[in-house]
């Protein structure tokens, strides 16, 4: 069945991207010419009906992409909870002749869409019975999709939610911001996260933070947990480290209760001895701008919604989530029904179980956080085969936070670990430094790379260099963290290594670098936080374009990679994208023109325009501005702004920490284990289809369009039709001007109280 009218509501906690995901959804169905009906307040609005169910047009949701929070409200509603309210809310869809629903929300908000959905034909008889107007003609199935929005990320069918990003954002902002204080002044922080019962925030913010400690409410805090919590920060104290910073869960459980961020101060200083100071960071977890991973999110699951409701795939009713980085439909009652049973687990004191069920990734970060918090490693070096660590290439934020994974994991192993400065040009020089567990020390959140990084791919006369030092220092793996030259190289030194044979060792690449060109791997560190550089920029443009119309011609890094064009311009609904994969030519510069001019006269204000740096040699930024200033005439004005190298800047992003952890950990113990059995592999790690994988280099090599150096094959590139989909109308799909105005009434005529309660 495919569906004629559309209902979307946001129900639950709100979540950062909600309003991205209201834009998709709405945009999305107009663009198939299926009109779209907004519900205030969640499920309230739908009991109440009236004013509260209003037609989204496609101005509506205009401007709305970078706003937290959500334009349609959310609430808690206990009438939805009832029969008779679900009756009412079948009444006034069933008047306006809407077949399909979705629904943006938690477990509650999707458990309450699957009641509604299979509840829905014995509705639609007591409403026919009674002679409701649209009864007799509404269809006999509702298609009801829902939407993960929440920020706990708890939700089993996604890997993660709309908003666990963002506040996985704000949290690691505020655990950067208080270690450098707490440093300053030697002390040790508390900071309570939000996640009554899923640890997911304050775990993964502990790992791209540098917790000292974590505390979720997956785990068993059994007898004594308070004194060995003590005795690590003491250890840690000893050890040298100026600051300690201990991450609790809101819902982390001693005895069955919460312990509660005060108690848990009081236990430190009065019990263990440390002084503490606690920071409780409450709902400035789910503020702020989206950032561009709920964005990209948002935007790719509600252009999926709809495919599925106009495709007639709704049935049975559906979740819409994204599994390694590919959309993935679960059933609404699966997906209730296991998220339900992590939290029951934990009410009931089986902790191994619910840790069990919350996957493996999870476990996985639980026990790296770990062993990155220790303050020691635990056994000490052995004197043979230390492993070699560089970075390569361009730098790209994320690659610190890489080599100290790689380098706390080596040691822990009882590897030692040199370190290889400025890339594969210092490794010619002999520019080798024996690194420690206190070197890397608060590295996680710098920017940039402490080791240096150079593109040099060595050339004949290197290679016997770089046996020498190879041979000299006995290295006997080596890590690579970077981009295409990086692996260039590598790929070269094991092509070498047969007529040089101290070069026959295993290596190891991670991707890294803000483009995202390399082969074998969906993602590569740093392009996250490049993406989100961009993205905020962009926002910060588009608000001073109000004051004219304008149209602002961005340049993005990329060269041969449209990557950071095409998902700044998703992220923030830039009209047109100029890509290298495509090239620009003056018959589309005057194509795009026009439609710009069109948008103009219908009431547009400003416009984007993303440009790479490399999509064309000879209609450059300048140009096209120059261009597009000269055809707009009177109607708009065109200004450029160059990114440049702040594009590279900055501390990584949450993504870019705990990916980059993860390639990180996954690639030391593959190199250790090519060394124990004398296998000289060289491989890559990569983000994939199934999970983290290893590729041979000679494989990636393959994938690779080496002229244009970039992968053949390019996921995102599908994304160049929600470019055209959600940021220009079609010529019949005709806008109203004029934002969203506030329910007045409900459906019995009642005065619509802003006053319904919503939630904490
Ligand atoms: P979240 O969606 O973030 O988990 P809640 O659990 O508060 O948030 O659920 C939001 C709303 O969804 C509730 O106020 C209620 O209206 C509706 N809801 C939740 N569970 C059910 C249910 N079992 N039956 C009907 N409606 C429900």
């Amino acid at each position: 069945m495919t569906v004629s009218r559309i209902a979307l509501l946001t129900s639950g906690g709100d979540a950062p991207g909600m309003n991205t995901a209201i834009r998709a959804v709405t945009r999305a169905a107009l663009d198939h010419g299926v009109p779209v009906y907004g519900v205030h307040e969640g499920y309230e609005g739908l009991v109440r009906g009236g004013s509260m169910i209003q037609v989204l047009d496609w101005n509506d949701v205009g401007g709305i992409l970078q706003q937290g929070g959500t334009i349609l409200g959310t609430a808690r509603s206990e009438a939805f909870r009832k029969s008779e309210g679900r009756l009412a809310a079948a009444r006034h869809l069933v008047e306006l002749g809407i077949d399909g629903l979705v629904v943006i929300g938690g477990d509650g908000s999707l458990s309450g869409a699957d009641l509604f959905s299979r509840e829905w034909p014995s509705h639609l008889q007591t409403l026919r019975a009674e002679g409701a107007p649209g009864a007799d003609s509404a269809s006999d199935e509702l298609a009801v999709i829902g939407l993960p929005g929440s920020i706990d990320n708890d939700l089993y069918g996604t890997d993660m939610s709309i908003g666990v990003d963002t506040a996985l954002r704000n949290i690691v902002q505020a655990l950067d911001a208080l270690s450098s204080t707490a440093a300053s002044h030697q002390r040790t922080f508390v900071v309570e996260t939000m996640g009554r019962n899923c640890g997911y925030l304050a775990l993964y913010s502990s790992l791209a933070g540098a917790g000292s400690w974590v505390l979720i409410p997956e785990q068993d805090l059994e007898r004594r947990w308070a004194e060995k919590m003590g005795q690590a920060l003491q250890a840690g104290n000893q050890a040298g480290r100026r600051h300690a910073m201990v991450i609790v869960a809101e819902g982390a459980r001693h005895n069955g209760l919460p312990i509660g961020i005060e108690t848990l101060r009081q236990i430190m200083t009065q019990r263990l001895g440390v002084e503490a100071r606690a920071t409780v960071l409450g709902h400035v977890q789910r503020g702020g701008a989206p950032s561009t991973f709920d964005r990209i999110l948002a935007t790719r699951l509600g252009v999926a919604a709809v495919d599925e409701l106009v495709n007639g795939q709704a049935d049975p009713p559906r979740m819409i989530g994204l599994r390694s980085n590919r959309v993935a439909t679960t059933p609404l009652t699966e997906v209730v029904s296991k998220s339900r049973a992590v939290n029951e687990m934990i009410e009931q004191g089986e902790y191994d179980t619910a840790l069990k069920m919350r996957g493996t990734s999870f476990r996985e970060i639980l026990d790296l956080a770990s062993t990155l918090s220790q303050p020691n490693p635990e056994h000490e070096p052995a004197a043979a085969k230390p492993i070699a660590i560089m970075t390569a290439g361009a730098d790209a934020p994320g690659m610190n936070a890489v080599v100290r994974v790689a380098v706390r994991l080596a040691l822990n192993a009882g590897k030692r670990v040199l370190g290889v400065h400025d890339g594969f040009q210092g490794f010619v020089r002999g520019r080798v430094e024996e690194m420690t567990w206190r070197t890397v020390s608060n590295w996680s959140s710098l920017g940039g790379t402490q080791l240096g990084a150079s593109r040099y791919v060595p050339t004949e006369d290197d290679w016997d260099k770089i046996a020498q030092v190879i041979q000299q220092h006995d290295i006997g793996g080596l890590l690579v963290i970077g981009g295409w030259t990086g692996y260039q190289a590598a790929f070269d030194m094991q092509s070498v290594a047969a007529s040089h044979r101290p070069l026959r060792i295993p290596i190891v690449c991670v991707p890294a670098t803000i483009n995202n060109n390399l082969p074998a791997t969906d993602f590569t560190i740093g392009s996250d936080t490049a993406l989100n550089t961009i993205v905020e920029a962009v926002d910060k443009i588009k608000t001073s374009a109000f004051a004219r119309n304008r149209i602002f011609i961005v340049e993005v890094m990329g060269r041969t990679c449209g990557f950071l064009a095409l998902m700044s311009g998703i992220a923030t609904g830039a009209e047109i994208v100029y890509l290298p994969e495509e090239g620009i030519s003056l018959e589309r510069l005057m194509e795009d023109s026009t439609l710009m001019k069109q948008g103009f006269s219908r009431g547009k204000r400003r416009g984007i325009v993303i440009n790479c740096d490399g999509a064309s040699r000879f209609l450059t930024t300048d140009t096209i501005q120059r261009l597009l200033e000269e055809d707009g005439g009177e109607m708009y004005e065109a200004r450029a702004a160059i990114l440049g190298h702040l594009q590279r800047g900055g501390a990584p992003s949450p993504f870019d920490r705990i990916q980059g952890s993860r390639m990180a950990a996954r690639a030391v113990r593959h190199l250790l284990e090519c060394m124990t059995d004398s296998r000289p592999e060289a491989v890559c790690i990569g983000l994939r289809d199934e999970g983290l994988q290893f590729t041979s280099l000679a494989d990636a090599v393959s994938e690779m369009d080496i002229p244009n150096e970039r992968p053949r094959v390019q996921w995102w590139l599908s994304g160049r039709d929600m470019v055209r989909m959600l940021a220009q109308p079609k010529p019949d799909v005709h806008p109203v001007t004029g934002p969203i105005s506030p329910p007045t009434q409900d459906g019995n005529g009642r005065a619509f109280s802003p006053a319904i309660q919503t939630r904490p």
